[in-house]
């Protein structure tokens, strides 16, 4: 029977008005609502789904993150998420580091098929399943808007420029995914007590054995632009005068 691992981060809640910090450096995360990446709810709700059809056993979700991802963890837990690890950094965790933790933790836990998010909405990096990917030397289908589990092998549909692609990928393999996959589930009181239970393994990045020193310097965040406000004109005569004389357009 199938493992799934679901790596899930906890990011700036996709609702929140983002700012900038006083240094300039970085977000602002103090005192601000944090949630699980909206794309990595589909990836748990698509493995729940795979479970719920017989077709998987065993859904282990994986974050890194300050311990503020315990609470990220359950969440999945209600969901349906049976256990978890709890990789402890205080800092961001770049893609490649966090893509070389999953990979000794799926190669120590024999995973089938990882699902995990096309994108963290914090740093919109898209790199973090490709890279895993390239470091198992799993075959990988990025951007999954349909998924059906047949035996040894998952069939995926993507959404690309021109239409639908439809990929066969031979397990074990890493799937991510996109917004169109499903719609994640609401978790129930009774599956949010039951969450509590579940059991979190927590182990220290200093202690998982890999080089978790940065490669990207992060040089400044900014603010994007104010835009200035619109104006409504009178009638066509107006707008054309405004194009030449003030805008210069035309
Ligand atoms: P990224 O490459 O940073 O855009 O992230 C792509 C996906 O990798 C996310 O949707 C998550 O499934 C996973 N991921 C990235 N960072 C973390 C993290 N710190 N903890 C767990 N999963 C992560």
């Amino acid at each position: 029977m199938m493992k799934i691992l679901v790596p899930v981060k906890r990011v700036i809640d996709y609702n929140v008005k983002i700012r900038v910090n006083s240094e300039g450096s970085a977000v602002e995360t103090n005192n601000v609502k944090m949630s699980m990446n909206p794309f990595d709810e589909i990836a748990v709700e698509e493995a729940v789904r795979l479970k719920e059809a017989g077709l998987a056993e065993e859904i282990i979700i994986v974050s890194i993150g300050d311990k503020g991802s315990q609470e990220t963890i359950r969440t999945a837990f209600a969901m349906g998420g049976d256990r978890g690890v709890h990789i402890v950094n205080d800092l961001n965790t770049e893609p490649l580091v966090v893509a070389k933790i999953l990979k000794n933790l799926i190669e120590k836990e024999t995973i089938d098929i990882v699902i995990m998010g096309k994108q963290a909405i914090d740093d919109d990096s898209n790199q973090t399943g490709q890279m895993l990917a390239a470091l198992l030397d799993w075959p990988q289908a990025t951007f999954a808007s349909k998924l059906e589990l047949n035996d040894n092998q998952i069939k995926v549909i993507r959404e690309i420029d021109g239409g639908l692609e439809t990929l066969n990928v031979k397990l074990p393999c890493i799937v991510t995914t996109d917004l169109r996959l499903n719609e994640p589930r609401y978790a129930s009181l009774p599956n949010i007590m039951k969450a509590k239970k579940k059991e979190i393994i927590e182990i220290p990045i200093e202690e998982t054995g890999v080089d978790f020193s940065s490669r990207l310097e992060v040089l400044k965040v900014e603010e994007p632009e104010i835009r200035s406000g619109g104006r409504k004109v009178e009638d066509v005569n107006e707008l054309i005068s405004v194009l030449k004389n003030e805008v210069g357009v035309i």
